[in-house]
């Protein structure tokens, strides 16, 4: 593995002995460092070990100041424990399968393969703990003290660490940022309890026969598909008509169009889970509106949207404002409504993706404690983003409604074709690619694509995109052939 995706993990990480946590509470209050004063004085103190906490201290501490990290559970937060890794590293896992098919077309006889999913976790298990370490190492060098424990505002400047529900440090602080992330949500639905989250697939012992996903979002597409070609028998039930319901929608059409050409996940769309039921016979009974049939699995995954983790931390008894589904509510500076609280990530009423929150982590850091006291503004309406579905969907900028709605006058230009690589493979599937233009300006308001290596081909769209790009630039980029993503660059007329 190489050091640029750790980069991607947490920027500047280096492969080093792995150290441990420099500070750990006690519930007996003894303290690693050998400080002995029951209240101690931080310029800052990060509530939150993820993505966007790390990052923030660790830039913090660049600039003098003293800082301190309070995490719960294990470095890394969502996106290196049960997020962004082990999904991708299943991802990859999943693609092994069909690229043993179509290595046929191509001269290869491949022989008898199997798949053990004991040793897919084991390993991904194996590489979640050294990149655990990695963070620790990060903090470690940057001097951030980490402290393990679950923090508790007190007032706007006193942070309580408890260890089994006791005190064992009071930190004193100038500034707080709050970075404790999301959790899984269960619908609202009788017998939700029943239902996996997609936390509980990252620690399966072994694979179930069948499951059943409810929902038909990022987590949905990304884990039904993975798990569907690892073999598993998947029925994904969503609501709507179109998988990524929130995605342009020729896009979503697309993806729901070809999904069954990638792996035999099964779908049921238009409908609703009324309630769970544990089945006699073993496994979950999925009772559906209307006169579908009842869906029958091994078990079932709840992928139906996260939620903000502000809940027991002191947030509301400190004053801070919360939204209606308990996001922290921040300006662009990242700062609460209590003037020396701030919050990153997915906590907060923004976007829930991991390089937002390292981006909002850094900004916040640089413009708190750096020389520059104006704060680096997040391009949220242009962030590259991919789902890792089968085919993968990469998206930058707006979607054609959005688009519209916005009142651009727009030119929209699309293709469907056939990649290359799938023709000897015998593959039928297409790709789609939309550029969606304003016709006055000529900007490129958004860059889609769905099919293999959507992901990689978006990020230096996105690039493009962000300084600006016009569609007469787009038209006098020499392609690289023959790729896929030369199409993006070679498109000249206009769908509609
Ligand atoms: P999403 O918001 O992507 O999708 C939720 C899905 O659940 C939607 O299809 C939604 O339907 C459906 N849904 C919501 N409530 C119900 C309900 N009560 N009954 C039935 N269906 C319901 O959430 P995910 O959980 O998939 O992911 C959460 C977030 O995490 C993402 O939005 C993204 O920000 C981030 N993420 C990013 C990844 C990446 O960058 N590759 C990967 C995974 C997660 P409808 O569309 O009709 O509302």
């Amino acid at each position: 593995m190489s050091g640029t995706y750790e980069d991607i993990v947490d920027g500047h990480a280096r492969r080093s002995p792995l150290p441990p946590l420099r500070s750990r509470a006690t519930s007996g209050g003894a303290k690693a460092n050998g400080d002995d004063a029951m209240s101690e004085r931080y310029d800052l103190v990060v509530i939150g070990g993820g993505s966007g906490g790390v990052r923030a201290a660790r830039i913090a501490t660049q600039f003098g100041v003293k800082v301190a990290l309070v995490e719960e559970a294990r470095l890394g937060g969502t996106c290196v424990n049960v997020g962004c890794v082990p999904k991708k590293i299943f991802t990859y896992a999943a693609s092994y399968g069909a690229a043993l098919k179509d290595a046929r077309g191509y001269g290869w006889s491949v022989g008898e393969s199997s798949f053990e999913w004991s040793e897919l976790i084991a390993a991904t298990h194996a590489e979640v703990a050294r990149l655990n370490g990695i963070y620790a190492g990060i903090l470690e060098r940057a001097n951030v003290e980490t402290i393990q424990g679950r923090a508790v505002l007190q007032d706007r400047n006193t942070v309580a660490v408890q260890v089994d529900g006791e005190t064992v440090r009071t930190l004193e602080t100038e500034k707080i940022l709050i970075a404790t992330g999301g959790r899984p949500v269960r619908p609202p639905i009788d017998g939700k309890e029943l239902a996996w989250i997609s936390d509980t697939i990252f620690e399966l012992e072994s694979l179930p026969e069948s499951l059943a996903v409810i929902g038909g979002g990022y987590i949905a597409t990304e884990l039904g598909g993975a798990l569907s070609a690892l073999g598993v028998d998947v029925t994904l039930i969503h609501r709507g008509e179109h998988l990524l319901s929130g995605f342009d929608k020729e896009v979503s059409a697309h993806l729901t169009e070809t999904i069954d050409e990638h792996s035999s996940m099964k779908l049921i769309l238009n409908t609703n889970v009324r309630a769970l039921e544990k089945d006699p016979k073993g496994g979950v009974i999925v009772h559906l509106d209307g006169d579908h049939e009842p869906v029958r699995a091994e078990a079932a995954l709840a992928a139906t949207g996260r939620a903000p983790n502000s809940a027991g931390i002191g947030l509301e008894e400190a004053g801070v404002k919360l939204n209606s589904w308990g996001a922290v509510c921040v300006d662009e500076d990242h700062r609460t409504n209590v003037p020396n609280i701030f919050a990153v990530g997915d906590v907060t009423d923004r976007l829930a993706l991991t390089p937002v929150a390292l981006g909002e982590g850094m900004a916040f850091a640089k413009a708190q404690f750096g020389p520059d006291e104006s704060t680096r503004q997040i391009p949220y309406s242009i962030v590259p983003t991919a789902v890792f579905s089968k085919p993968e969907v990469g998206t930058c900028g707006l979607t054609e409604e959005q688009a519209i709605d916005k009142g651009h006058p727009v030119t929209i230009f699309t293709s469907r074709f056939r990649p290359m690589k799938n023709i000897l493979a015998g593959r039928s599937d297409k790709m789609f690619m939309k550029l969606i233009v304003d016709s006055e300006s000529d900007l490129v308001l958004g860059v889609h694509i769905v099919g293999e290596g959507a992901g990689e081909m978006l990020q230096g769209f996105g690039v493009a995109m962000t300084c600006g790009a016009t569609k007469a630039e787009l038209d006098a980029t020499i392609g690289i052939h023959p790729t896929a993503a030369e199409e993006l660059v070679t498109m000249r007329t206009p769908t509609r």
